[in-house]
């Protein structure tokens, strides 16, 4: 029992990013528990209370387990389940008769007693001898891994993610647009529907002047400034938008998808709000914003290299404005990338 325990724990954080880790947490979990079902749920601020939100959900059918898909599933308000409410009011494990005769419905905390962060949840058989502190210990290791993973992750100053992140992350994105054109292509929708479509975004954003701030007011003041930024990003950009501090005074949004007129409004949004914020002692600081569609044919070095054509213009016209490159080539105001990414696949 051991042996495979050390070895589930190893398969799990060997993991790199997050929401695989999350993942192989709970298969591995319920392999070890034989559990019919289990799920990870995190807690979020909701209109009427606490609200959990399912993230994974895993389920048994024929003896393997398989990720069930959770788009769309709704939040639970933690006041209208009994097992949640207990277990975040007290930080500890609770169970209960599941509906499904015969099975138990389990429920713990992630992380910690003092500060409960959302509730692992499995549907199984009664726990035997040992297994709550097996899963207590479990999710104790996976915390301290979650912790470390989320620290290389971010950078210190900001707590945005950072650059090695976003170089880890970018191809991700961009198989992700891949997948949705081939998807798009097998349901045969044209390519001009696929424009119209919602897609992801990159948007480059660098502070206008930022020398002079440092100038005129110290270091300190500067890195001031940063801190506020990246806090309007946080409240303008939504949940799901991955946001970076690319280095220095830069930044970068990924968007998650929406249409050419949601990216605007978001990223004009950001631009209105930082040139009307009153930096203290600084005053008022502005960004100039270069944006691109990501497209399934980019490669991270265009995509990056597209938005921060955009971004350019935008410096040498004057600067607070977000510059769209489409619209800029469009327009014949910057001249379109030559053969960079070509329609055929050369290998
Ligand atoms: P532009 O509008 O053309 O972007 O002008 P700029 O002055 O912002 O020009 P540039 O991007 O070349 O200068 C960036 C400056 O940002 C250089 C450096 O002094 C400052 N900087 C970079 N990283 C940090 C940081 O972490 N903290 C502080 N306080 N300043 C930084
Ligand atoms: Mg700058
Ligand atoms: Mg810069």
């Amino acid at each position: 029992m051991f042996g495979s325990v050390l070895d589930s724990l190893i398969e799990v954080t060997g993991n790199s990013e997050r929401d695989a880790l999350v993942q192989s947490l709970v298969a591995t979990l319920c392999e070890l528990l034989n559990a019919q079902e289990g799920a990870v749920y995190w807690l979020a601020a909701g209109k009427s209370g606490s609200e959990a939100r399912l993230t994974v959900s895993v389920r048994r059918e024929k003896e393997k387990l398989v990720f069930v898909p959770i788009q769309d599933a709704p939040a639970i308000l933690v006041s209208s389940d009994d097992d949640f409410a207990h277990c975040l009011e007290t930080g500890d494990f609770t169970s209960s008769l599941a509906q499904v005769p015969g099975l138990m419905r389990y429920v713990h905390p992630l992380f910690g007693r003092d500060r409960v962060e959302g509730f692992f949840e499995v549907m199984g058989p009664e726990y035997e001898e040992g297994n709550e502190k097996l899963v207590t210990g479990f999710l104790q290791v996976f915390r301290n891994y979650v912790r470390i993973l989320d620290e290389s992750e971010r950078d210190t100053l900001t707590g945005l993610l950072n650059r090695r992140t976003f170089d880890r992350n970018i191809g991700h994105l961009l198989s992700q647009a891949r997948m949705n054109a081939a998807m798009d292509d097998a349901q045969g929708k044209s390519r001009r529907e696929d424009i119209r479509a919602q897609s992801r975004w990159l948007a480059v954003l660098d502070v206008d002047h930022f020398k002079r701030v440092n100038d005129k007011f110290g270091h300190i003041y500067g890195d001031e400034v940063l801190i506020l930024l990246a806090g309007i990003m946080r409240k303008v950009f939504r949940e799901r938008d991955k946001l970076f501090r690319f280095g220095g005074e830069e930044f970068v949004a990924a968007l998650e998808p929406t249409d050419a007129q949601g990216a605007r409004t978001v990223l004009e949004r950001l631009r209105e709000t930082v040139a009307s914020y009153e930096f203290p002692q600084v005053g008022q600081v502005t960004i100039s914003i270069g944006y691109v569609r990501i497209s399934s044919q980019d490669v991270p070095a265009t995509v990056v290299g597209h938005a921060d054509e955009a971004l350019y213009y935008a410096k040498q016209h004057g600067r607070n404005q977000v510059c769209s490159y489409e619209a800029l080539v469009s327009e014949n105001k910057i001249a379109p990338a030559a053969a960079m990414n070509v329609d055929v696949d050369l290998f």
